[in-house]
């Protein structure tokens, strides 16, 4: 009698060879309310036009949504000066940074990013069966020679999420030239703008006019952190006609609903709220850095939303210690082990009262009321 090995379905072996997304924790066991400082989301959350707009929607759930979200693309014609045809929608932009790799790479290509890159790009690369390469930073600041440096025929796509997600730093929109001046032409560039809207630096740019005129680039932006939509998961891309066209023929048909639709064009033409939310982040992200460093807590310094904080120094416990106690007293931060920064954790920020507390939790972490 032979014996007939058992089978199952085996996936790719690159497949098993990526880490599993871990998100920011959401809730404290044991306690009722929390402040999520953990995923970058707006402390202000979203439009009343956008939630008005989203409400109305109910009424039409049992129909298909437009799956080419023309009304979404033309918003974002009207509000950034745009040709729609070229803009592409995705279920947040996540969706579209892994379509990209998905449409671009194939099995012995490199896919390119810096050492403390947001963890969405070496994921996309290995899913789509291609090899991540990481470049070192300096300072916490993706390295223009160092990424070109690791740049080779073999490289077909460089992600570069400016400003970067966990640090916080960017580069000026000279360096971003410099890096594409030096890649192959057959190299696609990604822009990850997710933070976009929050840098107040003269010398920074999202990269829009990069896109519209470079046959090579794409910038990507997303509806989760100003906007206050993360739940409904909406994201763009604006890029060369010919990558638009072949993204549009791998998506899923309707990526985006309806209600994220309508909240998307809504908040697009609320300015106010943009304003608002720009306004409250240029309070308060100075604040934190600075009262933050002051207990002598390391803090990378941010253009974005959030604030990178190195514990273990100065005699100050380390950052699993220090998750730990803020998660006690109701501050959920994000570890950010997974990204290579093991002594940090990542803060959001939040509203008034949530910054003002975590402020004071510090200090009494760093005098040392560890429990
Ligand atoms: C939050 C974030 C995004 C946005 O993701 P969505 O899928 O649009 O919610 C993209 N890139 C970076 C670097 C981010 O931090």
């Amino acid at each position: 009698m032979s014996v007939v090995p058992l089978l199952r379905p085996e996936p790719r072996p690159e497949i098993m060879a990526i880490d599993l997304y871990v998100p920011g924790k959401s809730r404290v066991a044991g306690l009722a309310k929390a402040h999520k400082l953990s995923s970058n989301e707006s402390p202000l959350g979203p439009s009343p036009k956008a939630l008005e707009a989203f409400r109305s929607s109910a009424h039409d759930l049992a129909v298909y949504p437009d799956g080419s979200a023309r009304i979404l693309r033309e918003a974002v014609g009207r509000r950034f000066g745009l040709d729609p045809e070229r803009v592409l929608c995705g279920n947040g932009s996540d969706e579209i940074l892994a379509l990209l790799a998905h449409v671009f790479l194939r099995p012995g290509d490199e896919g390119l990013y810096s050492e403390h890159g947001f963890l969405e790009y070496p994921i996309s690369i290995r899913a789509a069966g291609a090899t991540p390469v990481v470049a070192p930073e300096t300072d916490r600041t993706a390295s223009v020679d160092a990424l070109l440096a690791k740049v080779g025929p073999r490289t077909k796509i460089v992600y570069l999420a400016n400003p970067n997600n966990p640090t916080g730093t960017y580069l000026p929109y000279a360096e971003v030239r410099r890096l594409h001046a030096g890649l192959p032409t057959d190299c696609l560039l990604v822009l990850d703008a997710a933070y976009a809207e929050y840098v107040a630096r003269n010398d920074y740019a999202a990269g829009i006019e990069f896109a519209a005129s470079r046959p090579n680039v794409v910038m990507t932006r997303t509806f989760s952190k100003i906007h206050g939509l993360a739940s409904l998961r909406i994201g763009w891309a604006y890029g060369p006609a010919h990558v638009v066209d072949a993204v549009n023929r791998v998506r899923a048909p309707f990526n985006l609903n309806g209600p994220a639709i309508a909240a998307g064009v809504a908040s697009l033409e609320d300015a106010a709220h943009i304003e608002a939310a720009i306004a409250h982040n240029a309070r308060w992200l100075p604040w934190l850095a600075e009262s933050i460093g002051k207990l002598g807590i390391g803090v990378t310094p941010s253009v974005a939303n959030f604030l990178l904080l190195e514990f273990g120094r100065n005699g100050i416990g380390d950052a699993a210690e220090a998750d730990a106690f803020l998660s006690a007293r109701g501050f959920i931060l994000r570890s950010v082990s997974a990204y290579g920064l093991p002594h940090c954790l990542r803060m959001t920020v939040g509203g008034e009262e949530a910054n003002r507390g975590v402020v004071e939790a510090l200090a009494e972490f760093v005098r040392g009321g560890r429990g």
